[in-house]
């Protein structure tokens, strides 16, 4: 099964960039997913491939073309969700990426300029999505993050099957803290339980730890999260002093 990902670009050269290496590019060359990189211009229809044009009412920048945008998008003979990336689309987030990673392929369509002609979003079935509040000079940088982390998801990409669970975000909190060798480093040495082969000292260890960074790095996480919390929030914050 492959995952097929279509890219609608002014700068199709850009991909598959750095998702041509390590574990996405493997599973590129293995057929784990496969790449479409289509660029926008080839569906300009007036002489001088004219892809935008100047923002109506005036001011700074010049907006993509919603006739040449449909051309391109109308190109795409695929039932996958179309996503455009937008600074104003719902942030991605690993719930999305998990579900998309699971579906028929994604096509994302890469903004430039000062964005998209609004009425695309009207003719169209088009979700939006944002990599984060700050702004990018192209859509493609949110499109090979999206992809890069849908890709790793497929199956038979990561090595240890099990990797995926316990990552950041998987569960609604943060990871633990890691560790590996040297046992002893400029004087830190390895939390002990670690060292202790005891499994469920350990399992209990880091579910506590994930709480802690959880709620003292991203408030906001820890306030939605609704596993069944092993420690007060005042036992987390002794365990932090001891370590
Ligand atoms: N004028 C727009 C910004 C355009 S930036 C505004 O103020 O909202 C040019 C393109 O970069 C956008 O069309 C979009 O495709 C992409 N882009 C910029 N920031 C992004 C972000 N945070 N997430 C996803 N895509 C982004």
């Amino acid at each position: 099964m492959t995952f097929p990902a279509t890219i609608l670009t002014l700068y199709p050269d850009m991909f598959p960039g750095p998702l041509g290496l390590s574990l996405a590019g493997r599973a590129l060359a293995e057929g784990r997913w496969s790449l479409d990189a289509r660029n926008i211009r080839d569906f300009a229809t007036d002489r001088h491939r004219t892809v935008d044009d100047t923002p109506a009412g005036g001011g700074a920048g010049m907006v993509l073309r919603a006739d040449v945008l449909a051309a391109a998008i109308d190109s795409v003979a695929t039932d996958a969700p179309l996503i455009a990336m937008t600074p104003r689309g719902k942030p991605l987030g690993q719930p999305r990426v998990r579900e998309l990673a699971a579906g028929p392929g994604v096509t994302i369509l890469c903004g430039r300029f000062e964005g998209f002609d609004e009425r695309i979003f009207a003719a169209r079935q088009i979700e939006e999505v944002s990599i984060g509040d700050y702004v990018l000079s192209g859509g493609e940088m949110g499109a090979l993050v999206l992809l890069d982390a849908c890709i790793r998801l497929l199956p038979g990409v990561m090595g240890a099957a099990s990797s995926g669970d316990d990552e950041s975000f998987e569960s609604g909190l943060l990871e633990y803290p890691q560790y590996t060798r040297p046992q002893q480093w400029e004087g830190r040495t390895i939390p002990e339980v670690l060292r202790s082969g005891d499994h469920a000292r350990i399992a209990a260890w880091r579910k506590h730890m994930a709480e802690t960074e959880t709620r003292l790095r991203r408030p906001d996480l820890w306030e939605r999260y609704d596993g069944v919390r092993v420690q007060s929030p005042s036992g987390a914050r002794r365990l932090m002093k001891d370590e």
